[in-house]
């Protein structure tokens, strides 16, 4: 078995309330891990077995795509919380976000729009280009920024799995209340500081 489940740098209530305990279990523990199980028996004897998980999601599609794709996005996902990290953006990604969506909040909001007007199921990502161009995207399903050559920097999840259990039908909500526990610094990290 090429690829495994990384455990959570987090207890599992560690995210409470904005995510319980009992979605990180269904969400990152059942949902995710069946991603990795079907990967894993997809590659098995294939060229794609001596791939990494990034070329796999470039190079493939179909089956193999949503499985590969839906496995690292919920990877990112859950290892960009920390209930005690920092709220906000500092130095070039803080100068960056000011630049282009005129403040902070002005991006937020933005944000949490292109995750409640996605129809369907899907993700919202913010990612950069090669000069450091930010863009905020939806994408349907298993998408990931990798395929359009986009560097992924941090991304919510808005298929109902999501947030069902903790916030029903509310998903602006949920999206609202995310920004309690994205931690600023692993962003800045991802974005290149
Ligand atoms: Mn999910």
């Amino acid at each position: 078995m090429k690829f495994s489940q990384p455990r959570l740098p987090y207890s599992i209530d560690a995210l409470a309330p904005v995510i319980s305990p009992m979605t990180i279990d269904y969400h990152y523990g059942k949902h995710e891990k069946a991603y990795i199980d079907t990967l894993n028996a997809l590659i098995e004897g294939t060229p794609f077995e001596d791939m990494t998980l990034e070329e796999i999601i470039v190079k493939s599609d179909g089956k193999l795509f949503n499985n590969a794709s839906q496995a690292w996005n919920h990877i990112f996902y859950f290892f960009q919380f920390d209930p005690n990290g920092l709220k906000e953006p500092t130095s070039k990604l803080r100068d960056k976000i000011n630049e282009q969506f005129g403040s902070f909040e002005e991006f937020k909001a933005k944000f949490e729009e292109a995750g409640t007007t996605l129809f369907g199921s899907g993700w919202v990502w913010l990612s950069a280009d090669s000069k450091g161009t930010l863009f905020i995207t939806q994408g349907k399903n298993a998408s990931n920024p990798l395929t359009e050559g986009l560097k992924p920097i941090m991304v919510f999840d808005v298929w109902e799995h999501a947030y069902y259990l903790d916030y029903q039908n509310r998903r602006a909500e949920y999206l609202k209340k995310l920004w309690d526990i994205v931690d600023w610094d692993i962003i800045s990290v991802r974005y290149g500081e």
